[in-house]
């Protein structure tokens, strides 16, 4: 279940106007969200006490949301709070990202749900970046963009036509006409290649490992790093990778540093790995972890570093639990 929020103010206290504000918002909320009528649990309004001229839970039945639960209220007169406005609580049945929806005057009420949030969350393989990032963007009501996905299924294609990852003409050739998109279903990323969802295929280790070496060509990265600054435009998003603070998003409010002791990581990735029943043994997995913490922090291109104004944290010690308070903490401190 998620709750979205909304509000908007009115010009003057007339029926008229209260019908098409909040038909207004309504519409608004629908359509940002692709939400369906059989999607909504019940809509909460509530009005400041200089509006009196109708409610608006009567004006939302007559504009069509009639289906549900509607309930209006009257808010406390408060001194200095915005005039004449109208807020609303929808409940649905969701578990994906919802957007607010403020409009009119009611825009200055909550500007940090009005503006794009973006979140990046950097570090190597094994920091607990991916799990971090899952819970975070859930507990925020916000996306979650994978950016290691991409450069997976550009590995995954150049192992499907057999291309060689050094020859880098054949690279070339192959990213020229590559088609990678992400989606969504039930709020978890898919990563699609030419049209296929390849959500599982990009997760072998012989695809991590080429994923690291094919990431260091620049036109790869500028490609990827388009579609990365695409998505995070549009869309509040946690994004994970390498660079996503000091090269795709360097303007970013929220920036983190996930990093751990090696053994740590190759620990945690081996037993990642045993629950999918992928087949690597712990020293196989250390020794893959430290091969791509080397190309990935030597290459020309955007290498894996901290960026100066990130919140490093090491996780070695620190259950899921503890990185993702710690993180949520520092967000909520600021928005
Ligand atoms: O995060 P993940 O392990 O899925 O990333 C796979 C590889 O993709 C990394 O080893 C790295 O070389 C590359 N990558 C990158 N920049 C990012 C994300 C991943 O170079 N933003």
């Amino acid at each position: 279940m998620r709750a979205i929020r909304g509000a908007t103010t009115v010009a003057s206290d007339c029926a008229d106007e209260i019908k098409s504000a909040v038909k207004e918002l309504l519409d608004e909320i629908f359509t940002v969200n692709n939400l369906r009528l059989d999607e909504v649990v019940c809509i909460m309004l509530s009005n400041t006490s200089d509006i009196n001229s109708y409610y608006p839970a009567k004006a939302a039945r007559e504009a069509g949301y009639a289906r549900f639960p509607l309930y209006s209220s009257l808010e406390p007169e408060i001194e200095g709070s915005l005039a004449r406005c109208i807020r609303v609580m929808i409940l649905c049945e969701r578990s994906k990202a919802v957007k607010h929806v403020y409009l009119r005057e009611a825009k200055s009420l909550r500007k940090d749900l009005t503006k794009v949030l973006n979140i990046a969350i950097d570090g190597p393989a094994g920091s607990g970046k991916s799990t971090i990032s899952r819970i975070i963007a859930e507990k925020l009501g916000i996306l979650y963009l994978d950016t290691g996905a991409m450069y997976r299924a550009i590995a995954l294609k150049c192992v499907r036509n057999n291309a060689d990852y050094a020859d880098k003409d054949a690279v070339r050739h192959l990213v020229n006409d590559i088609d990678i998109k992400v989606d969504y279903r039930d709020g978890r990323q898919i990563t699609l290649l030419d049209g296929e969802d390849v959500s599982e295929q990009i997760r072998t280790p012989q695809v991590s490992l080429l994923a690291s070496y094919v990431s260091a060509y620049s036109f790869v990265r500028t490609k990827m790093v388009e579609l990365q600054r695409e998505i995070a435009s549009k869309f509040s998003c946690v994004l994970d990778g390498r660079d996503i603070g000091t090269n795709v998003l360097p303007d970013c409010e929220f920036k983190f540093y996930l990093t751990a002791a090696p053994d740590v990581r190759a620990k945690r990735r081996h037993l990642e790995n045993l629950s999918k029943g992928v087949e690597q043994s712990y020293e196989e997995v250390l020794k893959e972890i430290e091969e791509r913490d080397f190309h990935d922090k030597n290459r020309a291109v955007a290498p894996l570093k901290k960026a100066v104004d990130a919140t490093e944290v090491d996780t070695s010690d620190m259950s899921i639990d503890e990185v993702a308070s710690l993180l949520l903490s520092k967000i909520e401190e600021k928005i």
